[in-house]
């Protein structure tokens, strides 16, 4: 149970091995957030993880907010996933012809989302990377449009104003827009990018230059700025893109079956075109898929011109544990009531800390997604430029805070926790009352 003045956890272990990997990985890490850049202090090495729970190769416990950044929204190590693992890892690793596990996940994200086709990728790079080629395919047209501070993964086209990771490192990138070295710049001219939740720039985008534009990819809510919420008027000028021949896609990967069974999507009512997924639908395995109207769908080779292939894609490990994922959170009903009940205490008991610690702070906060601004914002923060003024400083501190008093909170201040089934009343008090005593510590 935290402390109010705890002892700081060993780091030894993570220490050494944060050595190692910087010798033989660029930066230690094979994902930038996880280095602990915009926070400082050493990256913890994850040894094991069950439940609400990480554990250290110190051996020191954390209460998990990241949940591998989403895709254990069971919490980790969940019995039934897991059993579907082993009994999937017992006929065979990866076959390289098609299996039936395959077929029932594509069944069941049909059935759930509305989509009327779904090809599985390995990845949420790849399933927004994929279904761009494909809009692009489809329309005859070059140019996309994106938003600024949402990010859809690591594809050349998608490095423009983006957010998550490029965010946080900012400053490494030497560039005031947040952008990415290799990525030419003729090839970044092709994407276009507009300001999310201002339905008028889009509009007047759309009027000059629609005509144009393959795709408008967005994420229907944000998490890669931390949490944004859109607007009513936004999304119906989301929806208008489409009268002008436009390919719609909704970014789902973040908040695909994390914010309903029909992901963000179907909680705001929005029939985009085609939906990339990534995350849950791998239940913690290598999944991402992208999905959508059949008559746009069927341009995918081999039944249309536009390649895409992958070695690995439908494994049947990664089906197994993507379908004994969404079984379950289609098994319990109340799933999505109970984490968005956790995640409105943790918000009202962070904003009330923060006001008796005299710190500014909003928090946005949807289903079982979270940000804590520290920047008062009376407005609220709808765009990433509201977003943008918060105290980064005090973040960082704020978070070393609660790690010392072992809750591990995302380690960027522009990026959404997640909270899990396996998340209790006593997860919920442990970080209430470390986040008081991180705030005291101000
Ligand atoms: N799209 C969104 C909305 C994401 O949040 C992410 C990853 O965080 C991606 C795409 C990229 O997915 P992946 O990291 O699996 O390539």
């Amino acid at each position: 149970v935290p402390t109010d003045v705890p002892l700081p956890p060993s780091t030894t272990q993570s220490e050494g091995l944060f050595a190692r990997a910087k010798a033989v990985t660029p930066g230690g890490v094979n994902s930038p957030v996880r280095a602990f850049r915009s926070v400082g202090g050493t990256p913890r090495f994850i040894r094991e993880a069950h439940g609400a729970y990480l554990t250290d190769a110190d051996g020191t416990r954390y209460v998990d907010y990241i949940g591998s950044w989403g895709p254990m929204i069971l919490g980790h190590d969940f019995p039934a996933v897991r059993n579907a693992i082993q009994a999937a890892l017992l006929r065979g690793t990866s076959f390289g012809a098609p299996g039936e596990g395959e077929v029932e996940l594509a069944e069941l994200v049909t059935r759930l989302t509305g989509a009327e086709r779904v090809r599985f990728v390995n990845s949420g790079t790849e399933a927004t990377m994929s279904a761009l080629r494909l809009a692009r395919g489809f329309t005859g047209r070059n140019f996309i449009l994106k938003f600024r501070g949402n990010y859809h993964g690591h594809a050349d086209g998608l490095l423009v104003e983006a957010g998550s990771g490029l965010l946080t490192n900012a400053d490494a990138l030497g560039a005031a827009a947040p952008s990415s070295a290799g990525v030419p710049a003729e090839y970044a001219a092709l994407t276009l990018v507009s300001e999310y939740n201002d339905p008028d720039a889009l509009d007047a985008l759309m009027q000059e230059r629609g005509h144009e534009i393959a795709a408008v990819i967005f994420e229907p809510v944000v998490g890669n700025a931390g949490v944004l919420i859109p607007t009513p008027e936004f999304l119906a000028a989301l929806h208008r893109v489409k009268d002008r021949g436009v390919v719609l896609i909704a970014d789902e990967v973040m908040t695909g079956f994390r914010l309903s069974l029909n992901g963000a999507t179907g909680l705001l009512g929005l029939q985009p075109d085609l939906t990339c997924w990534g995350k849950i639908i791998g239940g913690g395995l290598p999944v991402g898929a992208y999905g959508g109207r059949a008559e746009i769908m069927d341009f995918v080779s081999p039944q249309g011109p536009v390649y895409q292939a992958g070695t690995l894609s439908g494994n049947p490990l990664a089906m197994a544990a993507g379908l004994a994922t969404l079984r379950e959170l289609e098994a319990d009903p109340e799933l999505y009531a109970r984490l968005e009940a956790y995640t409105t205490q943790l918000a009202a008991g962070l904003k009330d800390l923060a006001a008796k610690a005299g710190v500014p702070l909003t928090v946005n906060h949807v289903g079982s997604m979270l940000t804590a601004f520290f920047v008062d914002a009376p407005g609220g923060i709808r765009t990433y430029a509201q977003a943008a003024p918060s105290d980064t400083k005090a973040f960082a501190a704020w978070f070393q805070h609660l790690l010392a008093r072992g809750i591990y909170w995302a380690p960027s201040q522009f990026e959404s926790i997640f909270v899990s089934a396996a998340h209790t009343d006593l997860e919920l008090n442990a970080t209430l009352e470390a986040a008081r005593g991180a705030y005291k510590e101000l």
